[in-house]
């Protein structure tokens, strides 16, 4: 049985072939399910409702890096949780109010915590030193409402993705909890600032089991109720519980789930639902991922060494991780023909290849898919979130278009503009063109007599007839 989602993206790959959103001129275009994104959205908040709860989800802007998906999920009452100046002034163009914007970035300048609480936005500082400027920067405006916390690190271990897991024994990633001292320091951080009310920890992303991201969430929660102890009152009032729920990358299927998620956060940590804590909540590529989708032509299909190979138009350019890492990001990827349908030839082994130019620009590896030949399509599925958002521009290769999608009923496809592809013009003005050229020195003359370039000349002559040989 096709999932509703899979029947959706058939239709939407159909129709953006046949209406041309991909083409020989553009080979490669993102789609984004809109009625899968309000069915993410409403899970997450389905999950997490709680009655007494106040419940802020912010989604993780670098997932997605594209307003008016921002501004969709505004609409909906999230808020964006921003990590650089750009991040946040994503946030801003997309209507997302400030109260709604949590500032995580471990290496925020002084000029970005200063327009941060001047914008009331709240801030998780990483490390005492950002806090020693937070307190100065408070110093300057005592009056900001600006909610202030810490993030802290529960080493609770690490995932199967060591780049992903931020709640290792030396992560980079705020206080670490277990090292000698830092509890007694961050009790003494709360009980010195009266005004700091959150507690952040964000305890894994992709391959971090729930198990284990449940663990980091019960660690911060035990640690706020101590905070609060010491405090004699209710101090800390928010815990900013992360993002990072895992995504299958193996099927239609959402698993696991929001609902099992927040479960399990229920059974592991039954006070944080308790009506103590306000919640503010993370969440970047489980919202998205599996509502995207890269659609790219085939450019030729050729053989080497027995291995038939696709060369497409999707590669690291908008599969960064999975080229690069791809036992740890595998995608599905979908064989299409010429107008978009599905092939449903015998399968046959071989590499589906990107348009880049190194040896190792493939998005999937002796794969057994229909034959692909020249002018089919392949499809990258759920790369919704940190794909074709997250663009690589290896090759100078431009940023390509993204449309979202709804489908009607009767299976008509209508696309809305999310982000138009990089002209030859933008891409030309971020590699400097129209700057003057470099000035420098002229080249040393050689030496004069017999010359180091004569030698060098009769070497590079000498590995030519080697090469000959
Ligand atoms: C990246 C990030 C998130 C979102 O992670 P996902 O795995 O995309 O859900 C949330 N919070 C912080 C601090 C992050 O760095």
């Amino acid at each position: 049985m096709t999932h509703e989602l899979g029947i959706r993206r058939s239709h939407a790959l159909r129709a953006a072939v046949g209406q041309e959103l991909v083409s020989p001129g553009r080979p490669v275009v993102g789609l984004l399910d809109i009625e899968g994104v309000t069915r993410s959205v409403a899970a997450l908040k389905a999950a997490f409702a709680t009655p007494g709860v106040a419940v802020t989800h912010t989604f993780a802007v670098k997932a997605a890096s594209l307003v008016p998906v921002l501004a969709l999920l505004g609409e909906y009452g999230l808020g964006a949780e921003v990590a650089s100046p750009g991040e946040l002034a994503l946030a801003l163009a997309a209507g997302i109010p400030a109260d709604r914007i949590v500032l995580d970035s471990p290496a925020k300048t002084t000029a970005e915590l200063r327009e941060a609480l001047a914008l009331g936005i709240a801030v998780n500082a990483d490390n005492p030193q950002e806090l020693a400027r937070i307190d100065a920067l408070r110093a300057e405006r005592p009056s900001s409402a600006a909610p202030v916390g810490l993030r802290v690190n529960p080493q609770v271990g690490a995932g199967s993705i060591g780049a992903m897991s931020t709640a290792t024994a030396t992560s980079k990633f705020g206080v670490a909890l277990r090292d000698p001292g830092a509890e007694e320091w961050v009790l003494r951080a709360y009980r010195e600032r009266p005004w700091m009310d959150r507690l952040h920890t964000h305890t894994g992303s992709q391959g971090v089991p729930t198990k284990l991201m449940a663990a980091g969430v019960r660690a911060a929660y035990e640690l706020a109720e101590r905070v609060n102890a010491a405090a004699g009152r209710r101090q800390i009032t928010v815990l900013d519980i992360g993002g990072g729920l895992p995504v299958n990358f193996d099927s239609d299927e959402t698993s696991p789930s929001f609902a099992e998620y927040a479960d399990l956060l229920r059974a592991e940590v039954p006070g944080l639902f308790d009506g103590r804590y306000g919640l503010v909540t993370e969440f970047g590529r489980s919202l998205l991922a599996k509502n995207g989708t890269v659609l790219a032509r085939v450019e030729y299909a050729k053989s080497a060494g027995g291995r038939p190979i696709a060369v497409t138009h999707a590669g690291a350019q908008v599969a960064t991780r999975t080229v690069f890492v791809p036992d740890a990001w595998p995608l599905r990827v979908l064989a299409l023909d010429a107008e978009g349908r599905e092939k449903d030839g015998e399968p046959v082994v071989q590499d589906v290849a990107g348009p880049c130019c190194f040896a190792g620009d493939l998005v999937a590896r002796a794969r057994p898919l229909p034959l692909l030949a020249p002018g089919d399509h392949v499809a990258l599925l759920d790369t919704g979130a940190y794909y074709f958002s997250t663009h690589f521009a290896y090759n100078s290769l431009p940023r390509p278009a993204v449309h979202g999608y709804t489908v009607g009923p009767g299976g008509e496809v209508a696309f809305s503009p999310v982000r138009a592809a990089q002209t030859q013009a933008e891409l030309l003005a971020e590699s400097g063109a129209g700057l003057p050229p470099l000035t420098a020195p002229p080249l040393p003359a050689p030496p004069q007599g017999q010359g180091r370039g004569q030698e060098a000349d009769r070497h590079s002559g000498q590995e030519f007839d080697h090469d000959r040989r």
